[in-house]
Protein backbone atom coordinates (compact mmCIF):
# COMPACT_ATOMS: atom_id res chain seq x y z
CA UNK A 1 0.00 0.00 0.00
CA UNK A 2 1.54 3.64 -0.17
CA UNK A 3 -0.30 6.82 -0.63
CA UNK A 4 -2.00 8.71 -3.83
CA UNK A 5 -2.79 12.27 -3.86
CA UNK A 6 -6.81 12.93 -5.05
CA UNK A 7 -8.19 15.69 -6.96
CA UNK A 8 -8.77 17.59 -3.78
CA UNK A 9 -5.26 18.84 -4.25
CA UNK A 10 -5.99 21.09 -7.50
CA UNK A 11 -4.99 24.53 -7.28
CA UNK A 12 -3.89 24.09 -3.73
CA UNK A 13 -1.37 27.26 -1.89
CA UNK A 14 0.31 24.87 0.50
CA UNK A 15 2.38 22.38 -0.16
CA UNK A 16 3.28 20.99 3.81
CA UNK A 17 2.62 17.35 2.39
CA UNK A 18 6.16 18.11 0.61
CA UNK A 19 7.76 19.71 3.38
CA UNK A 20 7.10 16.67 6.05
CA UNK A 21 8.10 13.93 2.87
CA UNK A 22 10.87 12.37 4.38
CA UNK A 23 12.05 10.65 1.20
CA UNK A 24 10.85 13.49 -1.21
CA UNK A 25 8.44 11.13 -3.16
CA UNK A 26 6.03 14.58 -4.39
CA UNK A 27 5.93 15.08 -8.19
CA UNK A 28 4.17 17.70 -10.00
CA UNK A 29 1.75 16.15 -11.94
CA UNK A 30 -0.46 17.59 -14.63
CA UNK A 31 -2.95 19.22 -12.58
CA UNK A 32 -1.99 18.52 -9.14
CA UNK A 33 0.97 16.59 -7.11
CA UNK A 34 1.83 12.54 -7.12
CA UNK A 35 3.30 10.54 -5.22
CA UNK A 36 5.90 8.40 -6.53
CA UNK A 37 4.58 4.57 -5.50
CA UNK A 38 8.48 3.44 -5.99
CA UNK A 39 9.77 5.40 -3.18
CA UNK A 40 6.92 6.32 -0.62
CA UNK A 41 7.71 4.34 2.45
CA UNK A 42 4.10 4.89 3.66
CA UNK A 43 4.60 6.55 6.61
CA UNK A 44 1.64 8.52 6.53
CA UNK A 45 3.44 11.72 7.93
CA UNK A 46 2.07 13.87 5.29
CA UNK A 47 -1.69 12.47 5.73
CA UNK A 48 -2.14 14.82 8.73
CA UNK A 49 -0.44 18.10 6.84
CA UNK A 50 -2.91 18.29 4.41
CA UNK A 51 -5.98 20.88 4.94
CA UNK A 52 -7.94 19.30 2.54
CA UNK A 53 -7.66 15.65 3.18
CA UNK A 54 -6.24 15.23 -0.51
CA UNK A 55 -3.65 12.63 0.65
CA UNK A 56 -5.53 8.91 1.22
CA UNK A 57 -4.28 5.17 0.88
CA UNK A 58 -4.40 3.81 -2.09
CA UNK A 59 -7.11 1.16 -1.54
CA UNK A 60 -6.00 -0.86 -5.02
CA UNK A 61 -3.01 -1.93 -3.70
CA UNK A 62 -4.16 -2.52 -0.26
CA UNK A 63 -2.72 -5.99 1.30
CA UNK A 64 0.69 -5.76 -0.45
CA UNK A 65 3.21 -5.37 1.22
CA UNK A 66 5.43 -2.69 1.03
CA UNK A 67 8.68 -4.47 2.77
CA UNK A 68 11.32 -4.64 0.21
CA UNK A 69 11.23 -8.25 -1.43
CA UNK A 70 13.69 -10.83 0.30
CA UNK A 71 16.43 -12.21 -2.21
CA UNK A 72 17.55 -15.36 -2.62
CA UNK A 73 20.69 -15.85 -0.57
CA UNK A 74 23.15 -18.13 -2.36
CA UNK A 75 23.68 -21.49 -0.60
CA UNK A 76 26.25 -21.89 1.65
CA UNK A 77 27.91 -25.16 1.24
CA UNK A 78 29.99 -26.89 3.41
CA UNK A 79 32.76 -29.80 3.21
CA UNK A 80 32.42 -33.60 3.41
CA UNK A 81 31.14 -34.66 6.85
CA UNK A 82 33.53 -36.28 9.24
CA UNK A 83 32.53 -38.57 12.15
CA UNK A 84 34.05 -37.75 15.13
CA UNK A 85 35.16 -40.22 17.50
S1 LIG B 1 -1.09 19.88 1.22
FE1 LIG B 1 -2.65 18.55 0.26
S2 LIG B 1 -3.69 19.83 -1.22
FE2 LIG B 1 -1.77 20.87 -0.65
S3 LIG B 1 -0.22 20.23 -2.17
FE3 LIG B 1 -0.12 18.78 -0.46
S4 LIG B 1 -1.52 17.13 -1.03
FE4 LIG B 1 -2.00 18.86 -2.32
S1 LIG C 1 3.48 8.52 3.23
FE1 LIG C 1 5.51 9.29 3.89
S2 LIG C 1 6.87 8.73 2.22
FE2 LIG C 1 4.80 8.57 1.41
S3 LIG C 1 4.37 10.52 0.48
FE3 LIG C 1 3.65 10.66 2.59
S4 LIG C 1 5.36 11.52 3.75
FE4 LIG C 1 6.18 10.81 1.78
Amino acid sequence: MTYVVTENCIRCKYTDCVDVCPVDCFHEGERFLVIDPDVCIDCGVCVPECPVEAIVENMRNRGRSSAPRRTRLPMRTFGPITPTS
